[in-house]
């Protein structure tokens, strides 16, 4: 049975991100398991939402084994760290996984890849998708595994792609992609609707217009129109944590749209110049 091991720091990030690709493969019998480094401490939840839990990480826990669910995974696991939140403040409790040791984060990630032998791995770009320090520190904790165990050593091209040379094999590597096409249609409409692209999401502190500047190509498309319920679903578990909060039905249409297909940047093995746009995580 081949498996799929997606790594990302918060309950939600696994729907909120490739829920349809993380769908579509547990339905077509791949063992899909998620690694969370958080259990999302720091999410804003209202009072009311946290009704019969004694604290937020047990809501969100909730929350995500529900979505899991939803999304059909085989497994969920933790990294054991507490959520940032969207600062990282210099020194930091070192149980917060944006201030973890580094080597200490991979140790722990290169724990879960002897125990699993997943056939691929996803995990945040370089840019923590929208610059999340955890996301951020997660990309690289997940490359420092693969120099660890995999003996891999990273570049990142002119062109934008991190690419790997690993001594021994590893599993394939992929970043999700938020695409800037889609980003950039948001950043002009939003201001049209009476909201500041520069302040997104439910907590305003998002910066859509920066993070559609960041460069990201992307390698591999991967069509989830079948799997775009599912995915739903599984954001809809994620009650407490809607990113687009009240924001408007265009707003949302945008966003619903831009998740027919789910994007991501390989990076082992290392994508060719030539090499044509892939349409899968597993070589298929
Ligand atoms: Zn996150």
């Amino acid at each position: 049975m081949r498996k799929l091991l997606a790594i990302f720091a918060h309950p939600d990030d696994e729907s909120f991100g490739p829920g349809g690709s993380l769908a579509k493969y547990a339905a077509n019998g791949v063992a899909v398991h998620y690694l969370c480094g958080t259990r999302g401490e720091a999410g804003t939840v209202d009072a009311r939402q946290l009704n019969g839990y004694t604290s937020v990480a047990e809501l969100r826990t909730a929350e995500l084994m529900r979505a899991a669910e939803a999304l059909g995974l085989a497994s969920v696991r933790f990294l054991g760290y507490h959520d940032s939140g969207m600062a990282c403040p210099e020194g930091a409790d070192p149980a917060i996984l944006c201030a973890a040791p580094l080597d200490e984060v991979a140790q722990r990630i290169i724990g879960f890849l002897d125990q699993l032998h997943p056939d691929a791995v996803i995990t945040h770009d370089r840019f923590g998708g929208y610059g999340h320090p955890d996301h951020i520190k997660l990309h690289q904790a997940v490359l420092r595994a693969y120099e660890l165990r995999y003996g891999a050593r990273w570049s990142l091209g002119a062109d934008g792609l991190i690419r790997l040379a690993c001594d021994m094999p590893a599993p394939r590597l992929y970043f999700t992609v938020i695409p800037r096409g889609w980003l950039k249609v948001a950043v002009r409409l939003l201001p049209l609707l009476g909201q500041d692209p520069r302040r997104f999401g439910r907590n305003h502190d998002i910066d859509l217009v920066r993070i559609a500047s960041w460069e990201m190509p992307i390698t591999t498309w991967v069509d989830v129109r079948r799997y775009i319920e599912h995915k739903q679903r599984a954001s809809a578990c994620h009650a407490s944590q809607q990113p687009l909060g009240r924001q408007s039905w265009l707003a949302r249409l945008i966003f619903r749209r831009a998740q027919t297909t789910e994007c991501f940047s390989r990076a082992w093995p290392p994508f060719q110049p030539r090499e044509r746009r892939e349409t899968g995580l597993l070589g298929d």
